[in-house]
């Protein structure tokens, strides 16, 4: 249950409304928190029954609504908020009419690799380039990403072509390097369940990329998502790569279903990646094209100038070549479900 008290809130009346709360059974844990600079909100652990709300809303006429929920997300839900959620990075807007496209290598590798593809996203009408600088990878001995060289290198490029950043952050004590250089901060699937990590990334007011854990239920991804909400974090994407399942014919499982059940339930924008959700360079295109129209507000795919090269994640990474083609099918998928993708416009001056 949120309860939501006109303003300007006295603490008296915050008080009152807390003392009435405890007083109606002790064994009720409950907090108040600040969440969308709305001052006072209370979020209370239990949803106490329609007479005590009734109760609450005819004792105190500083209460402006209350919002009680069936699940455990609250922030995220559509309960709680109708409309869309989409925000802008710099100019460039996310979850808005045009379906936006994040794309480039899974890790940062060189210069002479991040430049050309950076120019070549660039030549193609893509707005976001991705890459990995701190990267987790299973294995110790695997390639762990150039770091910060990584992330000097991807946002010259960046700027250069006149990009945003989409980069992960592995962990608390990286969140203020990786921000001074990335535009969209990108959560793990690894990472999804790293609680005190979200509480820290809530804090910040960077958009944030969340990506659905490997073994995550989408209830656990929304509730991670809630962490981020629940710090004032409004700028939040939520990202779906897969899932672990007993086939391992796969790299992941692609669970599609996931875009349109979050779009019934949430506000947030809801992203694709089939490229780790399928793990594989021949699948990417086919599920890519099958994520838009199951609605998606946004793809990410690796994309190599070399993928045979790749340090990481070249057997599910697109040439450029690859890529172009695939946009060009995209858009018109696209277009079937009345949408837009953001490389549109573009692509369609350079193939006329
Ligand atoms: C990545 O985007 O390169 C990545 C490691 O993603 P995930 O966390 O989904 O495995
Ligand atoms: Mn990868």
């Amino acid at each position: 249950m949120i309860i939501e008290l006109f303003q300007p809130i006295l603490d008296e009346n915050k008080h009152q409304v807390i003392h009435f709360l405890n007083g109606l059974e002790t064994s009720l844990k409950f907090e108040y928190k600040v969440v969308y600079n709305k001052p006072l909100i209370i979020i209370y652990s239990k949803d106490i029954g329609l007479e005590v709300v009734n109760l609450l809303k005819d004792r105190f006429p500083e209460i402006k609504k209350i919002t009680v929920f069936p699940k455990d997300y609250k922030l995220v839900s559509n309960t709680w908020k109708q409309e869309k959620t989409s925000f802008l990075v710099d100019d460039i807007e996310i979850g808005g009419d045009l379906i936006t496209t994040i794309a480039g290598p899974c890790s940062i590798e060189s210069e002479e690799q991040i430049f050309s593809t950076a120019k070549f996203l660039a030549s193609i009408g893509v707005k976001f380039i991705r890459g990995g600088a701190y990267k987790p990878r299973t294995s110790p001995y695997s390639f762990q990403g150039l770091k910060e060289e990584g992330l000097k290198l991807i946002r010259q490029a960046a700027d250069q072509y006149h990009l945003k950043v989409v980069t992960e952050v592995m962990d608390t004590t990286l969140i203020d390097e990786v921000s001074k250089y990335a535009d969209i901060l990108q959560v793990g699937s690894r990472n999804m369940q790293n609680f005190f990590f979200l509480s820290e990334l809530g804090k910040t007011r960077k958009p944030i990329m969340l990506k659905r854990g490997m073994y995550s239920k989408i209830e656990e991804w929304l509730l991670a998502a809630e962490y981020l909400l629940s710090g004032g974090n409004e700028k939040i994407i939520l990202c779906e790569r897969g899932i672990r399942t007993f086939d391992d014919i796969v790299r992941n499982t692609m669970d599609i279903t996931a875009i349109p059940l979050i779009k019934s339930i949430s506000h947030l924008p809801i992203f694709s990646d089939p490229s780790h959700g399928t793990g594989n360079r021949d699948l990417v295109a086919p599920v890519y094209l099958a994520s838009i129209a199951a609605g998606a507000d946004g793809l990410l795919v690796e994309v190599h100038p070399n993928p045979i090269e790749a340090l990481s994640d070249g057997k599910q990474s697109l040439n450029l070549e690859q890529f172009e083609n695939l946009t060009l099918k995209a858009n018109q998928i696209a277009k079937v479900m009345d949408r837009q993708m953001d490389t549109e416009k573009y692509l369609s001056i350079i193939h006329s």
